[in-house]
């Protein structure tokens, strides 16, 4: 019988449902594996006790007979989430120490849908970053070359599922921070439609963008994540959607046969590497196989999504980040003269580079005499990538590209050169401003046999559709099985 940690997240529940394993037993193997590899630098936090009594409270629902179906299963979160059990940081000194007295909405969810929590994971400071490297708490390595970066902002979580330390992994995506990390790392992840789940307890980057959503390694594991995920909250979340909660596994198993797959022309220019492009083609043929059609479709503002990009997403961080001023929760400087000087001091010594830079960014583009020029023009640019999309999607019902133009780079590589970054987020950008739902899932490996990732797009709240795709194209392939050598 295959190891605990190999077998899928259905799997997994169905044993512990048969009481082959108990919920105990599950965690306590996860949690030795999670210490045995902690120099991934996945893990923020774990609390063994913590992760036992939810353990043991499992074991007891799945003993009353209760048949839900993720009883018991594992899963840890990207730290951007609070959590009343664990500590959060968000990747940042600014929290260091920091507990929410109650938790996020998705937490809550999935916990009262029965999963154990194994900890809290690594990511760049409040989710700014394609590379993890801006977590204040140090580096991710990306499991399947320990000298590259699992990408970000969800490189923890990421490298965690790929490395097999958790089944599964909460992430967000607010320009790609599922769908890169996910490609980087070989697993399968999706960002649903802005307003799906709900962003209470969630920290908030970019509050426009940000939207939540699971990383494991199938697409059928993702649909019962993302089931339990998502779901109303009008109570807490004034942007969350009036849309009954979903069961997407039943999506799964359709036939693609007639299925319009869109390819953007923009999205195979002169930037996509070599060996990205021909893993890419490899997939779209198998689409063919299973009965898809090609249809050439354009996203002619594509390019226009990373200026646009980063000038919305630091105007709104801009604004999130102002409550992290010393005194509400968080950092407070040791010593100061005065009001001003406790506020200049705290963000001084809380924030790093990245989010420094992106406030200082944002505060400009909103400041008078800059707003019209920088950030309504980018908010009509915004409308106007939406109707691309929309254009497209009257052509096709689903949207396929790279999610990177490359694989993961090395640590290090891009320096404190910030634009290397962006510019590596050209194809999540534009599904994120349009707030389409948006998936990666392994379909090769390229350079250094490094994963490479297969975006596929769908139209708002076409998550069904999209998982449905990814499942049929992963029931004839194997990549998402097949995970970095020398990790046993
Ligand atoms: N790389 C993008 C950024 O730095 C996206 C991050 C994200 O999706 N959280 O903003």
């Amino acid at each position: 019988m295959s190891a605990l940690h190999d077998i899928s997240v259905a799997d997994l529940a169905r044993r512990l449902k048969s009481r082959d394993v108990s919920a105990v037993e599950v965690a306590q193997h996860f949690l030795a594996r999670g210490e045995a590899h902690g120099d991934l630098g996945a893990f923020l936090a774990t609390d063994p006790e913590v992760t036992l009594a939810q353990a043991r409270a499992a074991d007891e629902r799945i003993a009353a007979g209760d048949a839900a179906p993720l009883l018991g299963v594992p899963i840890a979160h990207k730290d951007i989430f609070v959590t009343r059990d664990f500590p959060t940081t968000a990747g940042s000194k600014m929290l260091a120490g920091y507990r929410s007295p109650f938790d996020a909405t998705v937490v809550r969810k999935l916990a009262e849908a029965g999963m154990v929590t194994l900890g809290k994971l690594n990511c760049d400071e409040f989710a700014m970053g394609s590379s993890n490297e801006n977590s204040a708490w140090g580096p991710v390595k990306n499991p399947w070359d320990t000298r590259r970066i699992p990408g970000g902002s969800s490189g923890g979580s990421a490298a965690a599922v790929a490395a097999r330390l958790a089944p599964a992994a909460t992430g967000t995506d607010t320009g790609g921070s599922i769908r890169q990390p996910a490609s980087f790392c070989g697993i399968t992840g999706i960002k649903p439609t802005y307003g799906r789940a709900s962003r209470y307890g969630m920290i908030a980057y970019a509050s426009s963008l940000d939207q939540a959503g699971p990383m494991a390694r199938s697409a059928a594991d993702c649909a019962l994540l993302l089931s339990a995920m998502c779901g109303p909250d009008p109570d807490r979340d004034s942007t969350s959607l009036d849309t009954p909660a979903e069961d997407f596994t039943r999506a799964l198993g359709g036939s693609l046969e007639g299925l319009r797959i869109g390819v953007p022309r923009e999205f195979f220019g002169e930037g996509l590497a070599g060996d990205v492009r021909a893993a890419i083609e490899a997939a779209l043929q198998q689409y063919e196989k299973l009965g898809a059609r090609r249809v050439a479709v354009s996203l002619p503002r594509t390019e226009l999504s990373i200026p646009v990009y980063y000038i919305i997403a630091p105007a709104e961080a801009s604004s999130n980040l102002s409550r992290f001023d010393g005194v509400k929760f968080g950092h407070r400087a040791k010593q100061y003269a005065d009001l001003l000087d406790m506020y200049r001091k705290t963000r001084a010594e809380g924030f790093g580079e990245e989010v420094k830079q992106r406030i200082m960014v944002g505060t400009y583009v909103l400041s008078h005499g800059y707003y019209d020029a920088y950030y309504l023009q980018a908010q009509k640019v915004r409308r106007m990538i939406a109707d691309d999309f929309r254009r497209a999607f009257a052509e096709c019902d689903v949207i396929a590209g790279p999610a990177a133009p490359t694989v993961a780079w090395q640590l290090g590589e891009h320096g404190s050169d910030p634009l290397a970054d962006y510019l590596a987020d050209i194809f999540t950008l534009p599904a994120s401003l349009a707030g389409l739902p948006g998936m990666s899932i392994p379909c090769g490996l390229g350079a250094g046999g490094m994963p490479v990732g297969l975006q596929l797009i769908g139209s708002w709240f076409q998550e069904g559709r999209l998982l449905n795709a990814a499942h049929a194209f992963q029931q004839a392939t194997d990549f998402h099985l097949q995970h970095p050598e020398g990790l046993s």
